[in-house]
């Protein structure tokens, strides 16, 4: 298999074998994000891509999962995925999840019949980034999506059968901010009802626009009792749906995952704890880490 730059794949795909099909971020204008700012996005030809699966066939005698990278891989046409899709079936017969990223408006600009045949030639999971249901911290990150449009990718996703993991930041509207983001993203979610959430405390990375306000003052980091707190408003309000919660990101200050809301109680007694023992919580200001 030939991978070309920084490769990135969800902590929760940590056993799938990585095929690359897209190069880069076809939006790659987050303002907290640096994965491809490296790569200008296009997609690989076909015929490496398929020379890269059935290279994979020659090394591995049962793969059972496969994760499509890099970037949002379902802003192609819907025609070349099904026939990456199809060939990894015709290969690997024992497959049972093929996943890869998406933009909920990737999702939002394909029909309900499309997703519905990539979701049957084998599409499992997408992973998509929510980041904040506020509608001004999504215009100040450039995320190039409105709640509306999430809305509507995920109600296709749904038809079509797709299970959708949501990634949402907490911290992401800062300091001065930190109320209305938590707030509008908890009430986006329980709209949205995902299968799978995945929570991550926000890190500044190096070279990104949110250093330089950082570094400006433009951006007032929130303090880690803030990124606590959002965890708890969160844990409180979701609803009553089944979803699984993947609250152990490597940037979390608490760290649990299980199911939602069935271990509502036992998330929120870990918060509490974290909220009056972590002595991280007495910091004024978030420290932040690359990932
Ligand atoms: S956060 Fe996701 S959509 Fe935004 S630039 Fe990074 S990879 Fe692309």
């Amino acid at each position: 298999m030939r991978y070309e730059g920084k490769i990135y794949r969800p902590w929760i795909e940590a056993d799938s074998q990585l095929i690359q099909v897209t190069l880069g971020c076809s939006i790659n204008t987050c303002t907290f994000c640096n994965m491809f700012r490296d790569k200008k996005f296009r997609r690989r030809p076909l015929e490496d891509i398929f020379a890269d699966i059935e290279s994979m066939r020659r090394f591995y005698r049962h793969v059972e999962s496969i994760f499509l990278i890099d970037g949002n891989v379902m802003v192609l046409k819907t025609d070349f995925l099904l026939k990456i899709v199809e060939k990894i079936r015709a290969t690997f017969p024992e497959i049972q999840n093929i996943s890869l990223y998406s933009g909920l408006n990737d999702l939002r600009r394909k029909t309900v019949k499309e997703l519905t045949a990539l979701r049957e030639a084998g599409i499992t999971t997408v992973y998509a980034g929510l980041e904040s249901g506020d509608e001004q911290v999504l215009k100040d990150i450039l995320k190039r999506m409105t709640r509306t449009q999430a809305i509507e990718g995920m109600e296709k996703a749904k038809a079509a059968g797709i299970r959708v993991l949501l990634s949402v930041i907490f911290g992401l509207g800062g300091h001065d901010r930190s109320r209305e983001h938590i707030e509008a993203t908890t009430e986006l979610l329980n709209i949205l009802k995902p299968e799978e959430i995945a929570p991550m405390a926000l890190t500044v990375q190096p070279g990104t626009p949110l250093e330089a306000d950082v570094q400006s003052g433009a951006f007032k980091l929130p303090t880690p009792l803030q990124i606590l707190e959002e965890e708890k408003y969160l844990l409180q309000n979701l609803g009553d749906f089944d979803h699984y919660y993947w609250g152990d990101h490597g940037n979390n200050i608490a760290h649990m995952r299980g199911w939602m809301p069935r271990h509502r109680d036992m998330f929120l007694d870990h918060i509490k704890d974290q909220i009056t023992g972590n002595p991280v919580t007495q910091k004024k200001v978030l420290e932040t880490a690359p990932w």
